[in-house]
């Protein structure tokens, strides 16, 4: 199977066989504003074709599998953002690993990254749990919200420019359902820094000029078209290229994740959100 069909009853599957699919890049753009919640935007992207060297790549990675997971059925398409629908923070991601995402069906779900980053949000008290192997192990997420800058996962985890514009359409518009109640935004990695930042960009968002260079701990601050200050943060992406040669520390991710929640109104209630 070259990956899950939509309506099949896998967990977390919002999309049936009647959701549209975007077929082009001006395909995303159309279905994802006529998308009114997120549950629709997790239906539309999570069944997009927009990008053919993708969809190619997410399909023969789901048919032909690693010999680990031999015995599993590979989700095989986009992964849709995962978490709060009321979240203060929204975490974006590069994109989904080949075996990870593209074989759970959850962002940073099955993989050391997802290990890592999900350790991180539990300590930081933002998840009921420290792990993340499935989509029916019982994570649940508060106050946080997790998406992928890219929703398909890329060969050598490297997609295009245009790929990378394709899916801009579906983040702006989730970026713009959370914006309500969104006052941290964490990059992760230095193309999720920028996509992040040219999203706001193309929203209206008031952001720094000339943009923010990225590093770990970067911070913008950015005004939202309601005239809300929210602050954007930078870490190393949790690969294993940078959490196995200490480039990125527990540490380093923890005091990052402070900083998210010392913008969390929930721990302000006097103000709300800012
Ligand atoms: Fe669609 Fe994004 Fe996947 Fe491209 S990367 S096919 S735009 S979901």
């Amino acid at each position: 199977m070259t990956s899950i069909p939509p309506g099949s009853g896998f967990p977390l599957d919002r999309a049936t066989p009647a959701t549209r699919v975007a077929r082009t890049a001006a395909g995303v753009r159309r279905l994802a504003a006529g998308s009114r919640d997120l549950e629709t935007i997790d239906a539309r992207s999570s069944v997009c074709r927009a990008c053919p060297r993708l969809v190619a790549w997410r399909e023969e990675v789901a048919l032909t599998k690693r010999r680990a997971y031999a015995d599993e059925v590979y989700w095989g398409r986009p992964i849709q953002g995962f978490g709060d629908p009321l979240a203060h923070l929204l975490v974006v991601g590069l994109a989904p690993a080949a075996h990870g995402g593209n074989r759970t069906g959850r962002v940073f779900t099955g993989d050391r990254s997802g290990d890592w980053i999900i350790a991180a949000l539990h300590r930081a008290g933002y998840a009921n749990q420290a792990t993340s192997v499935s989509v029916d192990d019982g994570l649940e997420l508060h106050g946080v919200r997790i998406v992928a800058a890219v929703r398909c996962a890329p060969p050598d985890n490297a997609p295009n420019p245009a790929e990378r514009a394709a899916c801009a359409g579906w983040l702006e518009r989730e970026m713009t359902l959370l914006a309500p109640t969104t006052t941290a935004v964490l990059a992760l990695g230095g193309i999720a820094w920028r996509a992040t930042l040219a999203s706001l960009v193309a929203l209206g968002w008031q952001v720094p000029r000339p943009r923010p260079a990225f590093g770990h701990g970067a911070e913008a601050v950015v005004v939202n078209p309601q005239g809300r200050e929210v602050l954007v943060l930078g870490s190393y992406h949790p690969s294993q290229q940078n959490t196995f040669t200490g480039r990125l520390t527990e540490e380093m991710l923890d005091s990052v994740l402070e900083r998210a929640r010392e913008q969390d109104p929930s721990q302000h209630p006097e103000h709300g959100p800012r």
